[in-house]
């Protein structure tokens, strides 16, 4: 069965979409740990990230640094942080997070916004302007 971001790439599920090629797409985080939250993902579907093969697993970090520098100059941030969990959904991703300070980079529950629909497409708008 189609991962749940499969069905994203597809248009069956909608998404706050950054950007996509033919073989990767970003999108906003549903419950981003901070505004901007990006998910990077491979268009192929595979649950774990170095399963991948070379290229394609270089390509993928190649189309991350684009989307990064984006939310860079987009989002009020220090920097952009990484990191790749994979714990909730079975297909590889990339999590691209605005950070100011080291604990912005925490992925508790508790700590997961809602956000209202306008600020979350006024936050995609905002970084693919800056693509
Ligand atoms: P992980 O698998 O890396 O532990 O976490 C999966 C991430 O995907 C979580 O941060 C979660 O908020 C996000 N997520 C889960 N389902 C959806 C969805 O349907 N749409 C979007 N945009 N994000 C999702």
């Amino acid at each position: 069965m189609a991962s749940i971001f499969s069905k994203i790439i597809a248009g069956e599920i909608p998404c706050y979409k950054i950007a996509e090629d033919g073989n990767y797409f970003a999108f906003l985080d549903i419950n981003p740990v901070q505004k901007g939250h990006v998910l990077v993902v491979p268009k192929d579907e595979k649950d774990y990230i170095f399963d991948y093969a070379p290229e394609y697993y270089a390509g993928l970090w190649k189309f991350a640094q684009k989307i990064a520098a984006a939310q860079k100059a987009a989002l009020p941030c220090k920097r952009i942080g990484v990191a790749v969990i994979g714990l909730e959904v079975p297909h590889a991703h990339i999590h691209l997070v605005p950070l100011v300070n080291e604990g912005d980079l925490d992925f508790s529950a508790s700590k997961k916004l809602s956000l209202p629909k306008s600020e979350m497409e006024e936050i995609a708008q905002k970084i693919r302007e800056k693509l």
